[in-house]
């Protein structure tokens, strides 16, 4: 952090650090009454409101104090989007040690590394988790505790696990008077590792400042757009970069919650999206694959919901149609990155797109879109030279701003920015409007003949194809041009696609030589911790493939 110089004039306000804390005491004063709703790993739906969540997150400060809890400690949580993990939330941050939360989906060994990494001191966890937890305890000497988040009934009896906790008891041992602590803004306050999809993960280590800059940033109108008149569902779990800050801009707008718990699956979803009236919600595409299916096999509608930020990876414009245009949600396509906390850019129109035609409309809507005031990008050649904003040439796209990483926990990877900008490791065009689209992840791009060909346009047009499920492209070695588009698809249930005709369907709406050499069909493809396509194991996969030869 560097310091800056003074002016002989300063300024005369209030000087008010920025802490976690003051959201839920904001939501508990001025919004009380608003209400959260969780469906539970018990699996019955729980309802409280903003003053109770208040109370019992002050119980639990309580109880972490009494544990011995100190300023600047890290505390892992392991769970699904719930009641408890919000008290959590609030609880470890704002009485000033470090929510560390941790993606159940990544491998036991790499849990235990990043706890280690981390030197969590306690632990808390959904049930869900508990096989994690018996598989990582013996490997992680740093953690004095594990707090089961569940009913007293509930608690396993477990003698492998001597320094388990019930989250009930503390909750009741402990009284809710308890003062929130004032400190440094830039304190960090929460923190969480990228998925390691090439060695170690890294932690992104956010501050109490930059959390609540984020968090209002990302609530505006052309941001995530969060209002008191909303019912929120955030499918994006709270151990994937914070459910990208809606645990803080929701309450901090005094919106309704509603958690779905482990149930993600369409119908649970459907089922919460109607009985709770939801208007917002947001998720990896992955996740709206299964509530659309769902949705259209029982020829079904969503009566209240209206909005949903699609972002993690490209939303294909033909699900983002779908929404549009079967179904009446307006979305909104974002990107950001865990190093960013992490929205960097939303798509939505200007004012001078209102009379633009359905489709010219959603061509400007199919971009990642407009950077939220806060964050500033650019777009720059390999040697780091600037590159135009004429919306067709791309580069290396980097980003600075007051919730960008500046380095990563421990000092891991050393400096990583340059010339204080933090390279994303995507690739992107900017156009003279502002509006970012991403062509690829560099490490994803095909390399044909010295040129590059981005594989998101590619997948896009083969999932707007009858009976293609999911797409995915990558380069394969050719003998002539280096690397070739190999495309991977997974067909609907039931479908038939012709691989000849799906070729011909990219006639003219990409560069010709663009076109896939060839198309596998597969039962599935591997996704990764956060639910996107793991294209490093499809490329290990068909290493050996052989393109036809023209
Ligand atoms: P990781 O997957 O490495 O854990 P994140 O979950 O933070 O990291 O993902 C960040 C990356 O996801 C971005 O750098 C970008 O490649 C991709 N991404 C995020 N949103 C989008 C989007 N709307 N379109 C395309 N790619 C996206």
């Amino acid at each position: 952090m560097s310091s800056y110089p003074k002016s002989p004039l300063m300024g005369q306000m209030m000087s008010k650090p920025m802490l976690i804390s003051s959201i839920i005491e904001h939501a508990d004063r001025y919004f009380g009454k608003n209400e959260i709703v969780s469906r539970r790993v018990e699996g019955d739906i729980h309802r409280y409101n903003y003053s109770e969540c208040h109370r019992r997150s002050k119980r639990l400060a309580n109880a972490l104090r009494q544990l011995g809890v100190q300023l600047g400690d890290r505390i892992a949580t392991l769970a699904w989007n719930g009641y408890r993990h919000l008290e959590a939330y609030y609880a470890i941050s704002g009485s000033g040690a470090v929510l560390h939360t941790i993606n159940p989906r990544l491998h036991p060994e790499q849990i235990s590394y990043i706890v280690n990494h981390a030197e969590d001191q306690y632990l808390l966890f959904d049930l869900t988790f508990l096989p994690i937890i018996q598989a990582i305890a013996a490997h992680c000497p740093c953690v004095k505790g594990y707090i089961a988040m569940c009913d007293r009934d509930r608690l396993p009896t477990d003698g492998k696990l001597p320094n388990l906790l019930c989250y009930e008891d503390l909750i009741d041992a402990n009284s809710d008077d308890f003062v929130w602590p004032v400190f440094d803004e830039n304190s960090a306050s929460s923190l969480c590792y990228t998925s390691g999809t090439t060695g170690h993960p890294k932690g992104a280590l956010y501050s109490h400042r930059s959390t609540i800059l984020h968090s209002y940033a990302s609530s505006m109108p052309d941001g995530l757009n969060v209002s008191a008149r909303d019912s929120v569902l955030p499918v994006v779990p709270m151990f994937h970069v914070n459910a990208w800050g809606l645990p803080y801009s929701a309450p901090l707008s005094g919106a309704k919650l509603v958690f779905p718990g482990p149930q993600l699956d369409g119908k649970s979803l459907y089922e919460l999206f109607e009985q709770e009236q939801v208007t917002f919600s947001a998720g990896v595409p992955t996740v709206w694959l299964g509530l659309l299916t769902y949705v259209a096999q029982n020829d079904l509608k969503f009566s209240t919901f209206k909005r949903t930020v699609i972002g993690g990876s490209a939303c294909p414009p033909a699900m983002m149609k779908t929404l549009r245009l079967t179904y009446g949600v307006e979305v909104v396509h974002a990107w950001g990155m865990t190093e960013m906390s992490p929205l960097g850019t939303a798509g939505t129109l200007m004012a001078k797109h209102r009379d633009l035609s359905e489709e010219e409309q959603q061509a400007v809507l199919e971009k990642q879109g407009h950077v939220l005031y806060g964050v500033e990008i650019k777009i720059v050649d390999d040697a780091g030279q600037e590159l135009p904003w004429d919306g067709k040439t791309y580069g290396n796209l980097l980003v600075r701003g007051s919730w960008i990483i500046s380095s990563y926990f421990k000092g891991e990877g050393g400096d990583v920015l340059q010339d204080g900008w933090f390279p994303t490791g995507d690739v992107a065009t900017i156009d003279p409007d502002g509006y970012m689209q991403i062509t690829d992840r560099s490490k994803d791009v095909i390399k044909s003949g010295g040129e590059w060909i981005g594989t998101i346009d590619l997948e896009n047009v083969a999932m707007a194809y009858p009976g293609v499920l999911q797409a995915a492209c990558i380069g394969v070695f050719h003998p002539k041009w280096d690397e070739r588009p190999l495309l991977l698809v997974v067909r609907k249930p039931g479908a038939e696609v012709d691989k000849q005709a799906l070729l011909r369907f990219f006639d003219g709406k990409i560069a010709k030589w663009w076109t896939p050499d060839d198309v596998v069909f597969i039962d599935a493809l591997p996704l990764g911790a956060t639910g996107k396509i793991l294209k490093n194991k499809l490329r290990e996969q068909f290493k050996e493939y052989h393109l036809p030869t023209a």
